[in-house]
C-alpha cells in the first residue's frame, strides 16, 4: 500500500468542492463523472470518488466498488452517445505509474474502428465542444 498522503489542493478535490469548473456529467452520492479537460479522443470523461484516495493504492473498497459502477455506466453511455465500436477505460497510479493527478480517476474513452488515441498534447479542447459531448453522454445516460 502506498504511504503516500492524499492532498486535497489537487485538481479534481477543487472541481468536488466547486472551486474549479468542469463538464459534468453524472453525480451520485459516492461519485462524480465530468469530461478530460485535454481529451485524447472525441468523449473521453473521467470518473472519480467522492471520496478523498489518492489513487488505487489506497482507495477505500466500498468507494472503489461505486466507482466501478459509474465506470460500467458512463461505459454504456458513451458507447450509445457517439456510436462508438469500443471502449478503452485507463487508470494510473504514483508518478512512475503515469499519474499525474492524485485524486484516483478512470478514464474512459470511446474508440472507433481505425482510429488511434491522440497523443497528450497539453492543449485544453475547446469549451464548447466539451459542453456539447458532457450534453450528449448526459442524454444516453437518460435514455438508459
Ligand atoms: P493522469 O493522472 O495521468 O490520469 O492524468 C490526469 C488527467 O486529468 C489528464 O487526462 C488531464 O487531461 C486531466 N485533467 C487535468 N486537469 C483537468 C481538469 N481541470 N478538468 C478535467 N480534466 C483534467
Amino acid at each position: 500500500m502506498t504511504n503516500k498522503p492524499y492532498d486535497d489542493g489537487n485538481i479534481f478535490a477543487k472541481i468536488l468542492r466547486g472551486e474549479v469548473p468542469s463538464h459534468k456529467i453524472y453525480e451520485d452520492a459516492e461519485t462524480f463523472a465530468f469530461m478530460d479537460i485535454m481529451p485524447r479522443g472525441d468523449g473521453h470523461c473521467l470518473v472519480i470518488p467522492k471520496k478523498p484516495a489518492r489513487n488505487i493504492l489506497d482507495v477505500d473498497p466500498d468507494s472503489l466498488r461505486a466507482v466501478m459502477i459509474t465506470v460500467q455506466k458512463l461505459s454504456r453511455a458513451v458507447m450509445k452517445a457517439f456510436n462508438a465500436d469500443g471502449v478503452t477505460i485507463q487508470q494510473f497510479n504514483e508518478p512512475a505509474g503515469g499519474q499525474v493527478v492524485f485524486h484516483l480517476h478512470f478514464h474512459i474513452l470511446p474508440r472507433f474502428e481505425g482510429v488511434q488515441l491522440r497523443p497528450h498534447t497539453g492543449e485544453m479542447a475547446d469549451q464548447a465542444v466539451l459542453a456539447a459531448n458532457a450534453e450528449k453522454i448526459r442524454k444516453a445516460l437518460a435514455e438508459f
